[in-house]
Formats: C-alpha cells, structure tokens, sequence
C-alpha cells in the first residue's frame, strides 16, 4: 500500500511548493500538480517583494530547484484534479491535463493550495474599472510595473498614478466585510517602485486605514511615506471621471474636512482578495469545510484540516503574504507526515 504514503499536493503556488518539498525532504512521495504551465503561482506574476524589495523570481527559481532535485516528487504542470472518490486510506483521484489526458491515481493524504483571485473590481461603477484602460487593478499593475523595469528608457512616466486601497474589502455592500490583510502593504510597494523607477512621478494613496501588522512592516510603510514621498490621503474616492486623456479624481481629504481633486494619469484598485476558481473547485470535489465567502475552512483546533485526509495551506484559507503561506505549507506537510506515521 505505499501509493497510501504518497501525498497529493494541489496547486504550485509558495504553499503548495513549501508542502511538496517538506514531506519530499521527509522520505515520501508527493505528486505536485499545477494547473497552469508552470511553478510559482502569483509569485510569477509579481515584480517585487514587501517587506524587503527583493525579487520574487529568485524565491521562484530556488523552490522549483529542490523540486527538481527530489526523486520523490513527481510534477504535473496543465494539470488539475475533476474527481475524487474517498476511500478507507485515502482517495481516488483523476488528474487531468488541460490537453484532455486523463490519469487515476490513489492518494493517503491531499494537500490543497489552490491560492486566490482578485475580486472584481467593475462592481463599482464609480471608478470606472474595464471601461477606461488606464485604471487597473494590483495584479495588472505587477505586469506594467515588469514592464517599464525592462523597457524604462523607452517609457515616457506617467505624471501622477493614484491607488485606491479596499476595493471590495470591508464593503458590506459587496459582500466582504473582511480586511483583506495584504493590500495596505503590497500599494505601498507598488507606490514605493513607481518612485524609484520614475522618481519625478507622483504618488497618492487613498486610504480608510492603513494596517501594516507583521515582522518589518510598519518600517516599509513609513519609508516608502518619507523617504520615497508617497502622499497618503486619508478619505474614499467618491468618484473618477475621464478629462482630457486624464481621470480626474474627487474625494472627501477626512483628516482635512475639505474635498480634494487630484488629476491622474493611472488608477490601481487595490481589489479584494477572494478565493479562487480552483480553490472554489477542489473545496467542492474534496469536500472540505469553507467559510461564508468560499475559503476553506479549517476544522475546530486543527487549524490546516479541511476535511478527512484533507489539509490546506496559504491563501485559499485567506489572504496572506508570500512567507505565511510558505509557513502554512510546511505545517500542512507536518499534518500529513504524523497522519502518515501514525500508520506504520
Ligand atoms: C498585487 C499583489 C501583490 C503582492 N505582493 C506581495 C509581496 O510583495 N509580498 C508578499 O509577501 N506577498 C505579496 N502578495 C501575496 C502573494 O501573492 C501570496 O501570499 C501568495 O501568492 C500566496 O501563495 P499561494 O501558494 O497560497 O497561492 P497562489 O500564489 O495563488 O498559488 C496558487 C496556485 O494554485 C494553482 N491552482 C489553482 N487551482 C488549481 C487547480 N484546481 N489545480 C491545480 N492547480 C491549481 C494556481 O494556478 C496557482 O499556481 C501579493 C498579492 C497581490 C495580489
Ligand atoms: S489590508 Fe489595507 S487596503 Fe487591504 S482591505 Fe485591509 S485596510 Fe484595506
């Protein structure tokens, strides 16, 4: 029965890569499936990293590595699962590829770490999103930030950019009254690089708060606020209308009491964070407890246990930044490495 001491991991985000490695690194066999066509997941996607501006590839590159150099992890990239039957040591799963191949395999524990997705942000028709091409959401602007690193004499700056933070957070109206938890830290990132590549360009950031809890965290906020000169206004965006090219901005300045305009020449939507399509999916096939918003959820004092056999790590379970879902992952691959000893 040694394919029941064999772990399937779902997902090749930092979480599901951190879990794959750690019970690789225990002596087990661990199958790593990843539906896109390759490894890192978000981490892919991103130009740099709060809280030290270091560049997400290299953290990429190094866990794909030791994946690589592990006999006993077996990757399947354009893959994902569309059954699962349980049985008494585990599950029956098909795997199949985004080609149409499909593969059953049996399992004695399973992993999910199908990650997240950005709400999105057209449901507040004030701010114009997927009407003007130059108001754009957190992930979008990753890709434009990678792209005037590459290209950055070609690129004529922009003037001013504006990020509205708690887009779709802690809107009851939109069904998300939670805080979202990574926005506030990856806009001032985001602020933060737009004045090191354009040093000329202006920054504001329009905030309800600001929450920067974690190891270093405050210190980023506060240097990208007084040593890169990111203005923060405090007050919601009321609304954005297009003027001469520009978007001109009203919002109320709530520390001031006065109403404030700001042209711009780009608006990022600091969006929601929300469980993604995948994460939606597997909770689904595997059974698994989810929250009221379709985040996993976890089983009274077990806090990575999902269901029978089941475990999860990183930000299908909520919002999180890159080393606590990696965390996550390590102690999901802990659960699954008693599980599997507890049966010897
Ligand atoms: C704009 C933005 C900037 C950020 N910047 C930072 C930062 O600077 N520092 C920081 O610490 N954090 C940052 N984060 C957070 C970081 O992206 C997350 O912490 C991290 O990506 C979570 O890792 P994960 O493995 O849980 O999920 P993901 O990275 O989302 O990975 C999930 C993986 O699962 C795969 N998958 C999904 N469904 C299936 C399926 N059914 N079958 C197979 N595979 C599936 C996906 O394709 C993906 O590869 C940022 C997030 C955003 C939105
Ligand atoms: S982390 Fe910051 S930006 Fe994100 S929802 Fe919470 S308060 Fe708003």
């Amino acid at each position: 029965m040694t394919e029941m001491k064999t772990a399937l991991v779902i997902g090749g985000g930092p979480a599901g890569l951190e879990a794959a490695i750690k019970i690789g690194q225990a002596g087990h066999k661990v199958i790593l499936i990843e539906r896109t066509g390759s490894l890192g997941g978000t981490l892919r996607k991103l130009y740099s990293s709060f809280p030290r501006w270091e560049n997400p590839e290299d953290l990429v590159n190094y866990l794909a590595e030791q994946i690589r150099n592990s006999s006993l992890i077996t990757t399947m990239t354009d893959t994902t699962v569309t059954a699962a039957k349980k049985s008494a040591q585990g599950y029956q799963v098909t795997l199949e590829t985004n080609g149409g191949k499909s593969k059953e395999i049996k399992v004695g524990a399973v992993i999910i770490a199908t990650g997240f997705e950005l709400f999105d942000a057209s449901a507040y028709g004030e701010y114009g999103y997927g009407i003007f091409d130059n108001i754009m959401n957190s992930l979008e602007f990753e890709a434009l930030l990678k792209e005037w690193a590459n290209n950055k004499e070609k690129i004529s700056p922009p003037k001013t950019i504006a990020f509205f933070k708690c887009v779709g957070s802690r809107d009851r109206s939109k069904g998300m009254p939670y805080c979202s938890k990574i926005c506030c830290m990856y806009t001032a990132k985001q602020a933060g690089l737009v004045k090191e590549l354009f040093p000329q360009t202006k920054c504001y950031v329009f905030y309800m708060d600001y929450r920067a809890a974690g190891r270093e965290y405050e210190e980023f906020v506060r240097s990208v606020i007084e040593q890169k000169h990111v203005r923060y206004v405090r007050g919601r965006p009321a609304k954005v209308m297009p003027e001469d090219g520009r978007l001109l901005i009203r919002a109320e300045d709530t520390l001031m009491g006065l109403p404030i305009e700001v042209t711009a020449d780009m608006i990022v939507l600091a969006a929601a964070i929300i469980p993604s399509q995948g994460t939606r999916e597997m909770a689904s096939l595997f059974q698994t407890k989810i929250d009221q918003y379709g985040f996993i959820d976890y089983e009274t004092n077990q806090p990575l246990k999902a269901g029978d056999r089941v475990f999860f790590a990183g930000a299908c379970g909520f919002a999180v930044e890159i080393l606590g879902a990696m965390e996550q992952g390590a102690a999901a691959a802990a659960e699954v490495l008693s599980l599997f000893n507890q049966e010897n």
